[in-house]
């Protein structure tokens, strides 16, 4: 197995198409989605440990599941070819077949063997009569005609074969996945180590949540949320605090994240004013695109490289930050996790609000889906973090213009479908 790390991102990597002035969402998840590639190396883990992981090469069964052919009830084996015309009366053979205790004679042709489910079906025998189905009395098993050949049997390898691929490189390894591993005989898998995300809050007002604000002060609301959602999409977040206005300090924040991280994640100071550190920053690193995307909440989005580490500066407003989260981050960090590309699943569904939506962004609003229809928070401020926290996903308005009448279908995607 290699432990090669995977070649660095190119420096244009975040660079935009000159002379556009705002570029659409699909556009600038297009750019991202070609140019992005995995950033992480690959370790070999045991199944207790894979839940969650993603799969950094294919993997091939060992063994057949189920590895020899097998009754799937309780009843009677027998050979199919040995029964004659109509209703059927057999001698049974002394003994019986259980799972995991093989039967080790022969069934002659004309006999029948109690046999129990997951049974490996002894010599002799290609068919189960189900218990249900027989009389018993005297040493023989009685039953009606018509039974077809291999009834209630398992063929060897019907759910897989040996040396079939089972699961793709990319996969993230669910519950199901690790039945399956287990049972084709795989005990340890190759995945992607996981992505580690460096997380800083930037802003002068800023205090950390149970310490005293003084007037003009606000808590930091951005890192506990980044942390939670780093934390359901199975990274690893790095904690770097938060650092005031001060190009200096936020300096020595990103040669350490970009140390210790494979990805950066800063929330305020992303637009072009005299306190936006990150985006000066990233501008004087000389690999920093500014990325006005039409799309609301979001002010522009800082993108670029610190010493090689892709850096997403999110703007501070909770609800912007969330969104673009949601919306660029989680499919970029996605790619380079080696997760590959996500699209996030949305539903069509009647809206159970009117809008009048004005043309030129795409505009994603707090919403929650309440007997069928989508309702949307009452507020779209983007400073309202209640409303964050009162919606289940956003509903997603298309670029141009649009009337939105009670019961028209508008596109929700639940949170947990990003
Ligand atoms: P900025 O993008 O730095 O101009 O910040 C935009 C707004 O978001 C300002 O009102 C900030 O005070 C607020 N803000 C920035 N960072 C955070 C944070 N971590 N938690 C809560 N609000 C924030
Ligand atoms: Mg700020």
């Amino acid at each position: 197995m290699t432990t090669l790390k995977p070649p660095p991102l190119r420096n244009d990597c975040f660079a935009l198409p000159a002379g556009v002035d705002w570029t659409p969402v699909d556009e600038a998840l297009a750019l991202l989605q070609e140019r992005l590639t995995p950033v992480v190396g690959a370790e070999r883990v045991d199944l207790d440990q894979a839940l969650g992981r993603i799969l950094a090469a294919p993997v091939v069964a060992n063994r057949a599941n189920p590895p020899h052919p097998n009754t799937a009830v309780d009843g009677y084996g027998f050979a199919f070819a040995s029964l004659g015309e109509g209703d059927q009366v057999l001698p049974l053979v002394d003994g019986r077949a259980a799972a995991g205790l093989r039967f080790d004679g022969n069934v002659p042709a004309g006999y029948a063997i109690r046999i129990l489910t997951g049974a490996a079906l002894p010599d002799g025998v290609d068919t189960v009569v189900l218990q249900e189905d027989v009389t018993l009395g005297g040493g023989e098993v009685a039953f009606r005609g018509g039974i077809k050949l291999g009834a209630n049997t398992r063929k060897a390898g019907e759910d897989v074969q040996a040396g079939d691929v089972i699961l793709d490189m990319g996969r993230r390894l669910t519950p199901a996945d690790l039945a399956l591993l287990a049972s084709a005989g795989v005990s340890q898998v190759d995945t992607y180590k996981r992505l580690k995300v460096a997380i800083v809050s930037t802003g002068d007002e800023l205090v950390e949540a149970g310490t005293e604000a003084a007037p003009g002060q606000i808590y930091d609301a951005n890192r506990p949320m980044l942390h939670g959602l780093l934390h359901q999409f199975g990274y690893v977040g790095i904690d770097l605090g938060r650092i005031a206005d001060d190009r200096a300090d936020l300096r020595t924040a990103f040669d350490r994240a970009a140390a210790e991280a494979d990805v950066i994640l800063t929330s305020g100071g992303a637009s072009a004013g005299d306190e936006d550190h990150v985006s000066a920053l990233l501008n004087e690193a000389g690999a920093m695109a500014e990325w006005r995307i039409a799309l609301k909440p979001g002010r522009p989005l800082a993108l670029g490289l610190w010493q090689g580490t892709p850096v997403f500066g999110l703007p501070g407003n909770p609800v912007a930050a969330l969104v673009c989260t949601l919306i660029f981050a989680r499919p970029a960090m996605s790619l380079l996790s080696g997760h590959g590309w996500k699209t996030p699943r949305g539903f069509d569904l009647p809206a159970g609000f009117t809008k009048n939506k004005k043309p030129g962004r795409r505009e994603y609003l707090r919403a929650r889906l309440r007997e069928g229809r989508v309702e949307v928070f009452k507020s779209e401020g983007s400073g309202r973090v209640s409303g964050l926290s009162w919606a289940e996903g956003l509903v997603e308005l298309p670029d141009g213009p649009v009337e939105i009448r009670e019961n028209d279908l508008v596109r929700y995607i639940p949170f947990e479908c990003f």
